[in-house]
């Protein structure tokens, strides 16, 4: 039986103080692997160097030049982390590979479940999700974040397991069929759970950053949640039409008894407050709503324009 062949992908920006020990430790983990037998000699490590302003892409090529295990991609700018995953999948199914598994620089994901990733591919699973064991290394903001952004989804009927992450594996299959979806920006988390390929999911220990700052802060993760919500589904567009109706429903109504009451009982005018309550309310609402058809309108703003999604400075194969 011909060998599996894996690509690993990791997208690094400003990781310098991670990513040697990273190269090493993956390297091993390879070794590992094919010493078992379960993938091949000409699996590797395709790391998407995401703008780094650092040392990162000079230590990736310099290993790179030692290893033909070791190979990536360089941004000219940052374009945030979704979009090198992305440049990943499509780099590694350029170079040629049975099944990716993507990981973060910081290996704060056990590295040890991409045995159990492979084991679970061998056994025909096209998408092999890592679950995390819990948000123990997470902050309060982002604890919070991930909670509200992973109900918002559910309620847009994503059916994204809780506690989902990026390290998952994913089949050439599965690679092929991305290729067809032509999106500027695609919501890889949704995306890869919705293709009704066969799926498995795999628990991993999340470890603590064991060098290096996080890249994420309140106004990014905010920026991912936006994006991934509108690119993915049009139902808060639906919700704002219904809510509308039923506001004009109510509008109805109130007008209606506000008539009858001038009419048959000529009441003298007492509900300033009301008046006011409501107006700051409904004037609010419709702000609210006004801003999220303007994130849609954003969005179909950039596929119209059909940018690139990003472009390369250079490739180390
Ligand atoms: N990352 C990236 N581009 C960015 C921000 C982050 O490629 O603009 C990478 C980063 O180098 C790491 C992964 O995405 O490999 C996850 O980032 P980080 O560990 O900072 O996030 P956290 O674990 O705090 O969610
Ligand atoms: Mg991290």
């Amino acid at each position: 039986m011909k060998k599996t062949t894996l690509a690993i992908i990791v997208p690094c920006y400003n990781e310098e103080l991670c990513i040697t020990s990273t190269i090493e430790r993956l390297l091993e983990v390879m070794q590992m692997l094919n010493a078992k037998g379960k993938i091949s000699e000409t699996s590797y490590i395709y790391f998407v160097d995401d703008g780094s302003t650092d040392k990162t892409w000079e230590i990736i090529s310099r290993y790179n030049k030692q290893t033909h295990h070791v190979k990536g991609t360089r941004f000219v700018r940052n374009y945030g982390n979704q979009k090198a995953l992305l440049a990943g999948l499509e780099g590694v199914r350029k170079i040629g590979c049975d099944c990716v598994v993507s990981i973060d620089a910081d290996l704060q994901q056990d590295e040890m479940a991409i045995e159990k990733f492979i084991d679970e591919f061998h056994n025909g699973a096209q998408i092999v999700s890592g679950i995390r064991n819990d948000r123990k290394t997470d902050g309060f903001i982002k604890k919070i974040t991930a909670l509200m952004f992973y109900k918002t989804m559910n309620i847009l009927g994503a059916k994204i397991p809780v506690n989902h992450s990026d390290y998952r594996l994913v089949s050439k299959k599965a690679l092929d069929i991305m290729e067809q979806f032509d999106e500027r920006s695609l919501f890889l988390r949704g995306f890869f759970n919705e293709l009704g390929l066969k799926t498995a999911y795999v628990k991993f220990d999340v470890k603590q950053r064991f060098a290096g700052k996080s890249k994420f802060n309140f106004i990014t993760l905010t920026k991912l949640a936006l994006d991934g919500i509108t690119s993915y589904s049009i139902r808060p567009l639906r919700l704002i039409a219904i809510l509308g109706f039923l506001m004009g429903f109510f509008g109805l109504v109130v007008g209606i008894e506000t008539v009858i009451e001038k009419i048959y009982f000529n009441n003298s005018p007492n509900g300033w407050a009301t008046a006011v309550i409501l107006l700051c309310i409904f004037g609010g609402l419709q702000i609210f709503c006004l801003g999220i058809i303007g994130e849609y309108v954003g969005q179909v703003f950039r596929e119209v324009k059909g940018r690139p999604r990003y472009i390369k400075e250079e490739e180390l194969e």
